[in-house]
C-alpha cells in the first residue's frame, strides 16, 4: 500500500460572552468571559479537528459533530478529538506534526499552552515538540482585536496509510 502525505488546513472563531467557562485547548482558563457555542466552544480544539479532518479527507467538523445533535450539547471539545484520533487509527493515519495558533485580546493564553499540550498530545499520540500552539493577539483591530471573539488556525499534517 503507498503512503501518502496530506495536509489539512482548520479555522475556527467563536463570540466571548459573559456567563460561559473559557476552555481553549481544553484548559479552562479564568476569565470574566467564555466562547459560545453548541460545545464548549473550544475553538482551538475545533481548528485542530477540521484541519485533521481535511488532511484525512473526511467530512468537516460541522457535518461529523452538528450542532443540531443534543448528544453534542455542552460536550467537551476533548471528547470530540478522541472520536477523530480514533477515525485517523481506522483509516491507518498517522498524525507527523500540527501547527497551531490561537488568536484572542485577553486573556494571555501563551502561560496556558504548556498545560494545553498536557492535555492534547496524549489523545492525539504526539511528542510535545511535533504540537505547536501560538499565542497572538489582533493588535486591537477587529471582533477578536475587540475583545468579541477568539479566533485559532491549525494546519495538520498526516502520513496515510491508503
Ligand atoms: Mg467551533
Amino acid at each position: 500500500m503507498t503512503k501518502m502525505v496530506r495536509t489539512g488546513i482548520g479555522y475556527d472563531i467563536h463570540r466571548l460572552d459573559e456567563g460561559r467557562r473559557l476552555v481553549v485547548g481544553g484548559v479552562a482558563i479564568p476569565f470574566s468571559k467564555g466562547l459560545v457555542g453548541h460545545s464548549d466552544g473550544d475553538v482551538l480544539i475545533h481548528a485542530v479537528i477540521d484541519a485533521l479532518l481535511g488532511a484525512m479527507g473526511g467530512k468537516d467538523i460541522g457535518q461529523c459533530f452538528p450542532d443540531t445533535n443534543p448528544v453534542y450539547k455542552d460536550i467537551q471539545s476533548t471528547e470530540l478529538l478522541v472520536s477523530v484520533a480514533i477515525q485517523l487509527k481506522q483509516r491507518d493515519c498517522e498524525i507527523c506534526n500540527i501547527d497551531s495558533i490561537v488568536i484572542a485580546e485577553e486573556p494571555k493564553l501563551a502561560p496556558h499552552i504548556p498545560a494545553m499540550k498536557d492535555i492534547l498530545c496524549p489523545i492525539l499520540g504526539l511528542p510535545v515538540k511535533d504540537l505547536g500552539i501560538k499565542a497572538k493577539t489582533r493588535e486591537g483591530l477587529g471582533d477578536v482585536g475587540e475583545g468579541r471573539a477568539i479566533a485559532a488556525w491549525a494546519v495538520a499534517t498526516i502520513v496515510s496509510g491508503s
